[in-house]
């Protein structure tokens, strides 16, 4: 209650000022206070921001960007524009690798996943009337209610002339990007945190679209992948908590040979490595996948030596 009543007092002191100095200028930050334990920029207009929101870079996965930004092989570009809708300076770069990244769809501080419309698959990542078809389209009616696959923060939600319609674009905490395309109500605003499940607007027709769909992209660092190898959309789940990325996946027209020569020989992972369990696993052999004890996978994940491993399920191994 007191750092409310700081932020009320400093906004009528700060407008006081201005009454003093009316001369119009851009807005100039006059005071910091802290706020539930955040610390609160004022400006000389009587607006305030979160520090920390003004001085995001738009990046999610600090410790994947700087891997991938270090190293001078493989210098991938990022930005926070809440205008454009993607740049392909990216392209190039992904499409030529020779290693592979590695990120977790889901983590353990980010679990969580949904379908963002629940209709079937009506068309996939091809190329498609002389041109590439970037994402998914999953059938709806105009008025469904789309929701965010993970939990991040929305970069881009307005009408986009080139097609999309109504968009939001989401930025994930393991580097991803999703498109929701077409709809016919906005429900959320650029810079907004969402998390997984959560109401982006409402599905339509709007832009290029022959009937109500719902148009899903998945990008990483601009460049699109197909949606199919991180969801499944008939059974409405995730294929894996983990997605290696490989020049293939960025490649559009996946015929390409030379692209299929290329063999990774380095992989870039975040933290939080998971393994899906498969028919003829044990703690040992996962142990020894992994470069880990048994001791280990037993104190990540809760678990005894004893434990029945269950096909399918997933450990965390790091
Ligand atoms: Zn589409």
């Amino acid at each position: 209650m007191r750092q409310f009543v700081a932020i009320i007092s400093l906004l009528f002191v700060s407008s006081v000022l201005n009454a003093q100095t009316s001369e119009a200028s851009e807005p100039f930050p006059v005071d910091t206070v802290m706020s539930g334990g955040r610390e609160v920029v004022i400006f000389s207009n009587n607006k305030w921001q979160y520090l920390e929101d003004m001085l995001f870079d738009g990046i999610l996965n600090k410790e994947l960007h700087e891997m991938i930004t270090e190293d001078t092989s493989l210098q991938l570009k990022t930005y926070w524009d809440n205008n454009m809708c993607f740049s392909n300076q990216n392209n190039t770069t992904l499409m030529n690798m020779k290693d592979s990244i590695w990120i977790c769809v889901t983590d353990s501080l980010h679990p969580n996943f949904a379908i963002p419309v629940p209709g079937v698959l009506t068309s996939s990542y091809k190329h498609r009337g002389g041109r590439w078809h970037h994402g998914v389209d999953l059938d709806l009616r105009t008025g469904d209610t789309i929701v965010a696959a993970f939990s991040g923060k929305v970069r881009y939600a307005k009408y986009n002339t080139h097609g999309y319609g109504n968009l939001v674009i989401v930025r994930h905490y393991n580097g991803l990007e999703t498109y929701y395309a077409h709809m016919s109500k906005l429900l959320v605003t650029p810079n907004q945190y969402v998390v997984a499940g959560q109401t982006l607007g409402l599905g339509g027709a709007t832009g290029h679209a022959y009937g109500a769909h719902l148009h899903f992209e998945t990008r990483f660092y601009d460049a699109s992948i197909n949606p199919e190898e991180i969801f499944d959309f008939k059974n409405r789940t995730l294929k894996d908590c983990n997605l290696v990325m490989k020049a293939e996946d960025f490649r559009r027209n996946k015929g390409a040979i030379a692209f299929r020569q290329a063999k990774p020989n380095k992989t870039y992972a975040s933290t939080g490595r998971y393994h899906r369990i498969r028919s003829g696993d044990s703690l040992w052999k996962i142990s020894r996948m992994y470069g880990t004890t048994v001791s280990n996978l037993c104190r990540l994940n809760g678990i005894s030596e004893s434990t029945t491993l269950q096909v399918g399920k997933t450990l965390k191994v790091k």
